[in-house]
């Protein structure tokens, strides 16, 4: 046969020959000290790419580093601040050396070509890709603008078709602050943080008699009936005391209670009557 052809070359290095072709070839390099010298600039290629890629710990395929690269570059665009940092390419070019680049790129060159139509999946080619896509496509990271963390917005109990009681008496706030007194209760009591403005007392009891004051209000004669206590969520405090002992302090996001609890959430509260 005349020279082994770089496809056939690569192919057999691939294993990818046919037992026929495979012979061939093989009896063509036992007497033929070109075509193995070819052979072995093809393995020393290889065993390149291989060990570069080993150092890299990652297989990027060259669509995929430059769909990435595309990516940051939107980014890039959309984010003025954004960084877009090349991956290691100090790394991938010292691992490679001036002449394994070349020799990177005239196999890619080759693997473009026609030679590649007949490997296809080749573990060489997809060494080059993978090799050539960190080597000259910067591939890249992306660093997202830091925006300053926004504040939370309260928990708001959710608009429930709960039948709750009319309100009885409302106050609003005092510095942000507000306080519920409860008094002669014998029923169930539930806190509810709520979008509306302070705080406001629920209840059906027709017996029940309330006083207010700035940010405070009081009710008495509660009776046995449900009793609701809506306290604004984005309030900076909140007290709730049942018949002269304090059951819920909230201050800011965090809130305590201090009497047995039937079932929480993180906006509604409701403790059971207390013999
Ligand atoms: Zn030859």
């Amino acid at each position: 046969m005349r020279h082994a052809s770089d496809g056939q070359i690569l192919a057999y290095l691939d294993d990818e020959l046919g037992s026929a072709q495979r012979s061939e070839v093989a009896v063509h390099l036992s007497a033929c000290g070109t075509c193995v010298a070819n052979l072995k600039q093809y393995e020393a290629i290889s065993a390149e790419f291989r060990e570069a890629l080993s150092w890299l710990d990652v297989e990027v395929p060259l669509t995929a580093a430059q769909q990435r690269f595309a990516a940051a570059r939107r980014v890039e665009k959309a984010e003025p601040g954004a960084t877009v940092a090349p991956l290691r390419p100090a790394r991938v070019l010292h691992g490679f050396g001036r002449s394994g680049l070349l020799k990177a790129a005239a196999l890619a060159a080759l693997l473009a070509g026609a030679a590649s139509a007949a490997i296809p999946g080749s573990p060489v080619r997809e060494w080059v890709e993978a090799a050539l896509g960190l080597a000259t496509v910067d591939v890249p990271v992306v660093e997202p603008v830091q925006t300053p963390a926004q504040p939370t917005p309260p928990a708001v109990a959710p608009a429930t078709q709960e039948p709750v009681p009319d309100v009885l008496s409302r106050v609003p706030p005092e510095r942000n602050r507000v306080e519920v007194k409860l008094r002669e209760v014998e029923g169930l009591v539930v806190v509810r943080y709520v979008q509306e403005p302070g705080a406001a007392i629920r209840s059906a009891n027709v017996d029940a008699n309330h006083f207010s004051s700035p940010g405070v209000i009081e009710a008495g004669r509660l009776g046995s009936g449900d009793v609701y206590v809506d306290i604004q969520a984005n309030v900076l405090e909140a007290r709730v005391e049942v018949n002269g002992e304090l059951y819920l302090l909230k201050r800011g996001d965090n809130t305590q209670t201090f009497a047995p609890i039937q079932e929480r959430t993180s906006t509604r509260f409701s403790f059971p009557p207390r013999s």
